[in-house]
Formats: structure tokens, sequence, C-alpha cells
């Protein structure tokens, strides 16, 4: 249903879009954006925009949204949200079960300290329920019982790792006195030097295998101090970051930051050119339509971000940060059952594993418990992922069974989510390997003419969370709202 404004819009331009909307000084505006004597030829620039806004925002996820609600609250009313996909939310996304309960095939836990998105969930009325870790879990791993030697070795590591990880500033990680020395060198490198145990380098390797979609061998260890650094410590990240669940799913939060912003935003509106000035950009979305902006948020992964074409080229420092952008996947399975059996035999839900198709398994059932849900993840690299579905669902049942009995193979129904199988995501999470920070880091940050960065990877604090990406959406919302005078 046409809002009144845009039915009369209609009605005195007759096609809205084809470029009859705009006023004289919108139109003469959109002129000093046409590329003159530059040639584009691949992409139609040359051609007055169908709409001329003062911000488009181009991702519809947590961060984009909460840029276009940041900007609504300062009095912004000419904001504009293109999303490609044909809903909100991202990397968070709720899928229903045949029972009456949900699964959430993303993003999906908050802890302590994340206090942005605890923040905006209480504006937006989602409330927050204790995870569920009552109860034994069980443990297949060949780590599983550590010894006191192990656990001093572990425990002095973590220490070293957060005396070293405050060494690493927030906003500019790249500027630690030591960060040529650490950016040269892998996780492992540095658990070689200063660990003894491989019981103890075990858990260190889970848990960057988990927070970071990658090996300990391969991730930068000043990212990962600086990763440990932005999420306040090693222990808050690996293990209080899972604390409460989010009642409703998490893609909540997007749908109902889209609500607050509703005719802002815009589905199935993929960018794939943007025609920057200093004064503004011309932004090509859906194949056909343009738009015009004074200022442009792109909150998305910066991966994301080089699958659009920059007239002209981005600086070689930002497009290269944009290409290079090292990303990591993650397969999220669901099994469903009418009730969580596990708990009646005293389990919590959680099981890992070295040996079977799912490493770790937890209780996903809704708060009430109505439902039994046990989420998991599968370590395996996209070649090596069973080709059918039924041998996926078999070997997830198969494993949830050896945590938990037989009673698990009975599930009423299995959800996968391979987010590496998705188009319009890049990467989950961002395994960034030795000398990218120290080289392209300074760019992922600094606006470009009239394009500025959200997104969580651009957060200093719980950067890669759901709270980075609200802390990024607000930072870049606050500093288009200044430029924009
Ligand atoms: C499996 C998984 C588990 C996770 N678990 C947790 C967790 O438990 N807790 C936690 O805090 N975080 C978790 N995360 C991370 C969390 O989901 C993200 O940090 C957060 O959702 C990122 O939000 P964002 O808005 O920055 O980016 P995104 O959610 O990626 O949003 C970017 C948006 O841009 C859109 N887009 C991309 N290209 C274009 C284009 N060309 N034109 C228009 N639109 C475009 C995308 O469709 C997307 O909607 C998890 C992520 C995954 C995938």
């Amino acid at each position: 249903m046409p809002s009144p404004l845009n039915r009369r819009r209609f009605l005195q331009f007759g096609t809205l879009g084809l470029g009859g909307a705009l006023t004289a000084s919108q139109a003469a505006w959109a002129k000093t954006l046409l590329p003159g004597t530059q040639t584009v030829t691949d992409l139609d620039f040359q051609r007055e925009p169908d709409e001329v806004v003062d911000v488009v925002i181009i991702g519809g996820g947590i961060s984009g949204l909460t840029a276009a609600y940041a900007l609504k609250q300062k009095g912004r009313k000419s904001v504009k949200v293109l999303e490609v996909r044909d809903r909100v939310g991202g990397r968070t996304l709720n899928a229903p079960t045949s029972n009456g309960s949900y699964v959430e095939l993303g993003g999906q836990w908050v802890g302590p300290t994340q206090d942005a998105v605890l923040g905006l969930m209480g504006d937006l009325g989602i409330g927050r329920f204790p995870t569920y870790n009552t109860g034994r879990q069980v443990d297949q791993t060949s780590s599983g019982s550590l010894g006191p030697l192990e656990i001093l070795d572990y425990l002095n590591a973590v220490r070293k790792i957060d005396n070293l990880s405050k060494m690493v500033p927030r906003d500019n990680p790249w500027n630690a006195a030591n960060a040529a020395q650490w950016d040269s060198m892998t996780v492992r490198d540095w658990m070689n030097q200063n660990m003894s145990t491989d019981a103890a380098k075990d858990i260190i390797e889970f848990t960057v295998q988990s927070d970071f979609g990658g090996s300990t061998r391969s991730v930068s260890f000043l990212w990962f101090l600086f990763y440990v650094h932005s999420a306040t410590n090693f222990n808050t990240m690996s293990d209080k970051a899972q604390r409460w669940r989010i009642e409703g799913g998490a893609q909540t939060i997007s749908l109902k930051l889209a609500r607050k912003v509703r005719q802002k935003v815009q589905l199935n509106a993929g960018v794939d050119g943007i025609l920057w000035r200093p004064n503004g950009a011309l932004i090509r979305y859906g194949g056909r339509h343009l738009i015009a902006a004074r200022k442009v948020i792109i909150a998305m992964m910066p991966r994301d971000a080089a699958n659009m074409r920059f007239f002209p080229h981005l600086p070689a420092q930002r497009d290269a940060l944009q290409r290079n952008w090292g990303t990591g996947q993650g397969d999220k399975y669901f099994a469903v059952y009418p009730t969580p059996f596990w708990r009646q035999q005293g389990q919590s839900g959680t099981g890992l594993s070295d040996n079977q198709f799912i490493v770790l398994s937890w209780d996903n059932s809704p708060s009430d418990g109505s439902v039994g849900i046990l989420g998991g993840f599968a370590a395996l690299e996209g070649s090596q992922r069973p080709p059918t579905f039924a041998l996926r669902r078999q070997l997830v049942l198969r494993s949830f069974a050896s945590f938990f009995g037989p009673q698990a193979m009975n599930a009423i129904e299995v959800h996968e989510k391979s987010w590496e199988l998705d188009p319009n995501t890049e990467g989950c999470v961002s395994p960034l390997e030795p000398g990218f920070l120290t080289a392209f880091g300074p760019a992922l940050r600094e606006p470009v003419g009239p394009i500025h960065w959200a997104g969580t990877e651009t957060s200093t604090v719980w950067c890669g969370y759901m709270d980075g990406a609200v802390r990024a959406g607000r930072r870049a919302a606050e500093e288009v709202d200044l430029a924009l005078g």
C-alpha cells in the first residue's frame, strides 16, 4: 500500500522510478555526479537517477539496519537501505520447525560485556534466556581429561594471551608496538614457543577453529590478540559469549529494526556498482535502478564488498583489504525432537568429539523446553561434505546418538545451513593470515569520498559478533550524520 506521499508523487509524475520523480534541485545535484568525460562502459550511470536521498545503506543485516535506525533517531528521514536478499538479517536467520519452534541457522548467542546488542534488544523489547547447560557434558575428544600439568599449561597460556592482548590497541591493532613481529607469526607459532602440552594446545586450537573458522596454523597471532582484546578477554570470548539465547531467535533483531525503519528498506536490491565523487555517489541496484546519495554506508563483511564494482577504483589499500579478506565457513545442523530427552538423562546437550561428523553439540531447545532441539557444528571443509542431505542427516543423527543414546536417531526433522554455499555471504567469520592486518588494516574504517564502512568486522569491540555489528552501525551513522551537518 503506497503511503499518501508516494501516491501523490505517483499521480504528479506518472511512472515513479524513471527519473520523473526528482525535484529540479535534486536532478541538478545528481547531474554533478555524472561521469563527464570519463567513460563508464559496462554499467549504465549516464542517466538521471530514479531517486535522490541523503544516505544509502548497502546491506540489511544487523549493522546496516542499526545504522538506519540510528539515523532515524537523529531525525534523518532521507535514508534508504538496499538489501540483496529477499529478507533482512544477513548472517542471522531463523527457520521454523514443524512442531512450532524455530532454529537459528546463523548467529545466535549473546553474552556479558556485549552491552550494545543487549541494550538494543532491550529497546526493541526482545528478551533473552540462559543457554541450557545443566547436567553432564559428553567429551569424546582425545584431550578430554586434562592432567594437572596440562591444566597449568593451559591456564598459563590464557593468562599470557590476555596480558599480550591488552598491548594491542583495539582502534588500530596494526600500530601495536610488536605489531610487525606478531603479524609475522601464526597462533601455532606462539603456542609452540610458549606451551608445552598438546592437550592444552588442542583447547586453543578448538577455540580458534570455532571462533575464527580457521586453524591456529594459519591465523595471524596479531589478529588473534586483537580479537581477544576486542571481546574483553580469552574466557569471555571462548566461553561467556554463549551465555544467553535470544527469545524468538537472533534474526528477530533485524526483523524488528526493519519494522522501525519500514519504508526505507528495499529487498531484492543487490548493488553491483557504485560511481563515487567527493560530494556523493550513484548506486546501481536490482540490475536496472539508479539511486543518488550524498553519503553511502556499506554494511557488510569487507570480502562481500569486493563483489561490487567501484568507479573510480577504490584506493589500492582498501581494494586489497576487500579482495584478500580471509573468510571462514561453518555448517550448522539442528535435530528436532518432541522433547529434550537428554535432560531427563542428566545430560546438558553439550557433546564434543574429534572423530564424529558433529564436533560440537549443544541444547538449542526454546526457553520453555517444550520442544527438544540439538544444535551441532560439523568441522568439514566444503570438499569433504558428504554429497547428499540424506547422508549428512544420517551422520548428524549418528553423532548425536553417540553423545546422547539411540533416542537421538528418532528426530522429527533435521535442518542444515551451509553458509559456504550461500551466494550472498562470502564468509561467516574472519581467519586473517599473517601479514594481512599490518598491510591493509588501516583501510578498514577509513572513509573513501562519500563512502563509510560498517559491518561487524569494522568494530573495535566484539569484532565479528552481533554486538560488533550494532556498534559499527552506530559509529557509521554518527560519522555520516556529522558529515551531512
Ligand atoms: C553460523 C554462524 C554463527 C554465528 N554465531 C554467532 C553468535 O552466536 N553470536 C554472535 O554474536 N555472532 C555470531 N555470528 C556472527 C554474526 O551473525 C555476525 O557478526 C552479524 O550477524 C553480522 O552482521 P552484519 O550486519 O555486520 O553483516 P551481515 O549479517 O553479513 O549483513 C550484510 C548484509 O549485506 C547484504 N549484502 C551483501 N552484498 C550486498 C550487495 N551487493 N547489495 C545489497 N546487499 C548486500 C547481505 O545480504 C546481508 O544481509 C555467527 C555467524 C554465523 C554465520
